[in-house]
């Protein structure tokens, strides 16, 4: 195949635009207008959780959380090391000493068996990641949250229209955050939101959002000025960015099926080859209904880089995912000792991620199977 069968196209259709349009007559093209509304109310109806806030990144979500903890130096954040650094970074600017603990091997999600044993007096919050989009045990994290009296923070960054157990992804954390960038199956070049589940939180989200004032309070006419009430910054997104975004969510749940469509083609089309040569498809647990986010597989970890090479050569862009954060350059700065997590680090290795866009074709998919066929054929010469 000639065509390079590239790795991410975003979804972008022209009627995305229209509304855009329909801002001149509105005249607001900051935050907090017409379009934000309407994206906070789909995402309260889809995902069921009892707040949304519009920001312009997953990224300020996790700032904002990591605001709302509170933290005092040395008090104690756990979460996957095989995670995007935001999630890390955040809690980082506000002083938190950062736990990073491994993940289960077969989901890539944090291991919930090894979550009590690094759970201190000083433990203040667990951060989980929905690694591409299949749900962490959630049962069995509430417990641990519930009994040791700690805030669960859900990363469903990756996540829009998850499932556990039938439950949107974003209704279990006291806190979740989901993210709208164009990586992700619905976006708005860059955007995300801040879902509260816990209502303690909702007032001074808000707030913080708001740069540290009661714009809110004067919006809805209870005060008749605002001013500076706390911590903040400017995380809202823009009216632009939201009408663009709210065209987009109208469509999820059709695009979510026809994601899904093609990551279960690519699992027919594997379950063949995983038969014959060494290789692992992604695994969802039963309580787990997908978003189709990302299709990987895993091989060899002394023969991922060169398998790279070999379908980048054929034209198929594949690629790896993260530098595990516990062994990333500022993530060995911070912990001041080398260690290792078992699991992380060699899944990271070993992890090759497919093309995954809505103009992907069957015959590619085929196409891209066959190819790994020819790698593993040449490798037995
Ligand atoms: C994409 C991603 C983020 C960051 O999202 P932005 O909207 O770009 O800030 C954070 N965490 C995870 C797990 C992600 O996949």
């Amino acid at each position: 195949m000639k065509k390079k069968i590239i790795f991410n196209v975003p979804k972008f259709d022209k009627d995305d635009l229209k509304n855009i349009n329909n801002l001149t007559s509105l005249k607001h093209y900051s935050g907090n207008g017409y379009f934000t509304n309407k994206c906070n109310e789909w995402l309260v109806k889809n995902l069921k959780c009892k707040e949304s806030l519009l920001v312009h990144s997953c990224t300020a979500a996790l700032e904002i959380s990591a605001i709302l903890l509170n933290l005092k130096a040395g008090d104690e954040v756990i979460m996957p090391s095989y995670t995007f650094v935001s999630t890390a970074n955040a809690f980082v600017l506000r002083g938190a000493k950062i736990v990073f603990i491994d993940v289960d091997k077969k989901t890539l999600n944090i291991n919930p068996k090894l979550i009590e044993k690094k759970i201190t007096k000083k433990t203040r919050a667990i951060v989980i990641v929905h690694y591409a989009g299949v749900s962490c045990e959630m049962e069995k994290i509430k417990k641990i949250t519930k009994k040791n009296r700690i805030i669960l923070i859900e990363d469903a960054a990756q996540a829009l229209l998850s499932k556990y157990k039938g439950k949107p992804l974003g209704s279990f954390g006291d806190l979740a955050t989901i993210s709208f960038h164009e990586t992700k199956n619905i976006h708005c070049g860059e955007g995300g939101a801040l879902l509260i589940n816990n209502k303690k939180f909702i007032r001074r989200a808000k707030i913080i959002k708001d740069k540290g004032t009661n714009r809110d309070d004067f919006n809805k006419k209870i005060v008749k000025k605002y001013t500076w009430v706390d911590l903040g910054s400017s995380y809202s997104l823009s009216e632009i960015n939201a009408a663009f975004l709210y065209s987009q969510l109208k469509k999820a749940k059709e695009i979510t099926r026809k994601r899904i469509y093609i990551w279960r083609t690519y699992n027919k089309f594997f379950s063949k080859l995983e038969k014959k040569y060494q290789i692992t498809r992604p695994f969802v647990p039963k309580y787990a209904g997908i978003n189709g986010h990302s299709y990987f597989i895993f091989i060899k970890k002394n023969l991922r880089n060169d398998m790279l090479n070999f379908l980048n050569k054929k034209n198929i862009m594949a690629i790896f995912h993260y530098i595990p954060l516990h062994s990333s350059p500022y993530g060995k700065k911070l912990s001041k000792t080398n260690f290792t997590l078992e699991n992380t680090d060699l899944k990271a290795a070993s992890i090759i991620r497919l093309p995954m866009h809505l103009n992907i074709k069957e015959r590619e998919i085929k196409h891209i199977s066959n190819i790994v066929t020819e790698y593993f054929k040449n490798q037995k010469i």
